[in-house]
């Protein structure tokens, strides 16, 4: 458990100083916006979607080092996956984060098991979820998000 909670340390850390796929997405065609207000982290999301599948995917925005290393290593764990993979994705790291620590974690997930750390720290749940949740929402409720955004943006 402790060789766990070193590597955690460590991806969190090297997530947050050099987040992957971090900035814009000229190309983008859908987009959410994720808020945790319990620690602060802001993130937008912009996804390329084509023929049900993630082609590239990136974000941007401010938050504690956990929600940024989350978003870093989501938006590296779904490019080039389809919108169904990613609901499985995105439930199984909900489980993960969200279960008792020590609970074997989904082998699909990858190198995401490192989150499994959070589930020690309730208070960090949102901060690691909050990038799935915006992924989420830019998936499969696009035209809400995208519509207001444009409607109210100046
Ligand atoms: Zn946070």
């Amino acid at each position: 458990m402790s060789d766990l909670r070193d590597l955690y340390q460590e991806v969190i850390l090297d997530h947050n100083k050099r987040p992957r796929n971090f900035g814009g997405l000229e190309d983008a065609n859908r987009r959410a916006e994720g808020h945790n207000p319990l620690c602060g982290d802001r993130l937008t999301l912009h996804v390329k979607v084509e023929a049900d599948r993630v082609v590239d995917v990136a974000f941007e925005g401010s938050g504690c080092a956990i929600s940024k290393a989350s978003a870093s290593m989501m938006t590296d764990s779904v490019k080039g996956r389809t919108v169904g993979e990613i609901d499985a994705l995105f439930h199984g790291f909900h489980d993960m984060v969200t279960s008792a620590p020590g609970t074997a974690v989904d082998p699909r997930l990858g190198k995401l098991a490192v989150f499994a750390g959070v589930a020690e720290y309730p208070m960090r749940v949102k901060c690691a979820s909050l990038a799935w949740h915006t992924l989420e929402a830019a998936l499969h409720h696009p035209d809400s998000v995208v519509t207001t955004e444009d409607e109210t943006e100046k």
